[in-house]
């Protein structure tokens, strides 16, 4: 953990985005501890050995096409040829004798190449008259094929540990005839929600407050994850209530979400508690929305302190702690932040000094695509996120756009 004096807010300035990125990500390690689980259940979870190819894939030789397999050497380079077809392969049953001179079988698609045949020829091109296929001239030795192991070569690594498990991985999983794999466990994530003036759902509001929508975007996103949640629920601005609840969370948890309770008024008392019971930096980021931020560790557990505002906490989420996350459950790379620049259908000014994170849509037109604003932009204002595909990344140094400009888009496909 790398905590100094210059993280603390008192240092007035305000932390890079790409800086404390980094910062938070060097502090970490993958958790420790796996299981065995069967395929299946590997979907989301993050392989935690090399998956290694038992064998070829394909595991013989075999037809790309429906045709028929026959010896390049038999076929006349500027005249049709007659082959005498001699019998059928078919996937998984496949011709036990051997092609001779002047032979031909009928082959299916996936079927294994018979003996003897180092060619397919496709069915569209030949031209089959009782038992002699008449094949043109301009065929190419050894075309059509499949070779074993062209896929995955028998000992290869097919999947790397590291690698998080999708549709794709856990059907290459089982085209290996593997059925269990070695995954990392779960990651326990405590959230809670601070403020006095939030609500549960499931009763009336009271005047002043607002229901927590928090612990939902955060269950969402860690739902997705394939994280194990622990809702620790809303936490009312009483110090005593905040000690005990972030002491359980971080007994129960690797990872304690909180929301709230980091923004100038509130800060004072929960900074002097997370310094007593752990080490905790605030950072005051030069990111819009989502200035105030706790990282830091709290017992075992690692802590980060969200800002409040709805908005706020999803951009936060996906710029700081989804990756995070991601590099505690193991998963080796980290996905590259997808980013394009695309043309801007709006204009605005913006205050230099912090990178902002608006929601966008984005927009096919004649001229190519561009992006627009996704409603109000401000950061209670969870609406935008739900209109949105995208954020729009402004770099600190932005001073306004003008329709037109280029700017940069992260696509939420892949990230939300
Ligand atoms: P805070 O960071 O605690 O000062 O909160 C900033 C703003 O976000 C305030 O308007 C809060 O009412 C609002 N807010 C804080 N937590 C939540 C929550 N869990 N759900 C909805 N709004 C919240
Ligand atoms: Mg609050």
């Amino acid at each position: 953990m790398t905590t100094s004096p210059a993280d603390d807010t008192s240092s007035r300035s305000l932390l890079a985005v790409d800086a404390a990125r980094a910062r938070i990500l060097d502090s970490l390690a993958a958790v420790t501890g796996w299981e065995r689980v069967p395929v299946r259940a590997a979907l989301a979870r993050v392989l935690a050995e090399d998956i290694v190819a038992p064998y070829n894939v394909p595991a013989h030789d075999n037809s790309a096409m429906d045709g028929y397999a026959v010896r390049a050497q038999d076929l006349a380079s500027d005249t049709e040829t007659g082959l005498a077809v001699v019998g059928t392969a078919f996937a998984g049953r496949p011709f036990s004798g051997i092609v001779g001179p002047a032979q031909a079988v009928r082959i299916m698609t996936g079927a294994s190449i018979p003996q003897g045949a180092d060619t397919i020829v496709v069915q569209e091109v030949a031209r089959r008259e009782h038992d002699v296929v008449f094949v043109p001239p301009g065929q190419k030795r050894g075309q059509n094929l499949r070779r074993a192991g062209e896929d995955l070569a028998e000992g290869s690594v097919a999947l790397a540990a590291g690698r998080r498990c999708g549709p794709a991985e856990i059907g290459l999983i089982a085209s290996l005839g593997i059925a269990e794999v070695s995954v990392h466990r779960r990651l326990r994530v405590a959230i809670l929600s601070t403020g006095d003036e939030i609500a549960s759902i499931g009763r009336p509001l009271g005047p002043g407050e607002v229901y927590d929508s928090n612990r939902y975007t955060l269950f969402g996103a860690l739902s997705r994850l394939g994280c194990e949640l622990l809702d620790m629920g809303v936490v009312p601005d009483r110090p005593d209530a905040l000690e005990a609840a972030f002491r359980d969370a971080a007994q129960a948890a690797d990872v304690v979400i909180t929301s709230g309770g980091v923004s100038v008024g509130e800060a004072d008392f929960i900074r002097e508690m997370m310094g007593r019971l752990g080490e905790v930096a605030f950072w005051k980021l030069a990111i819009k929305p989502g200035r105030p931020m706790a990282f830091g560790r709290i017992g075992g557990a690692v802590l980060f302190g969200l800002p409040g505002n709805p908005v706020a906490v999803m951009v936060t989420f996906y710029q700081f702690v989804q990756d995070a996350l991601l590099k505690l459950m193991g998963v080796s790379p980290l996905p590259p932040a997808e980013r394009f620049p695309v043309r801007a259908d709006f204009a605005m000014r913006k205050q230099p000094g912090r990178v902002e994170y608006l929601r966008g849509r984005l927009q096919r037109s004649a001229d190519g695509l561009a992006v627009t604003l996704a409603g109000a932009q401000g950061s209670g204002v969870l609406r935008s996120m739900s209109e949105a595909d995208c954020f729009i990344v402004l770099p600190e140094d932005c001073a306004a756009v003008q329709t037109g400009d280029m700017v940069l888009v992260q696509p939420f496909n892949g990230l939300v």
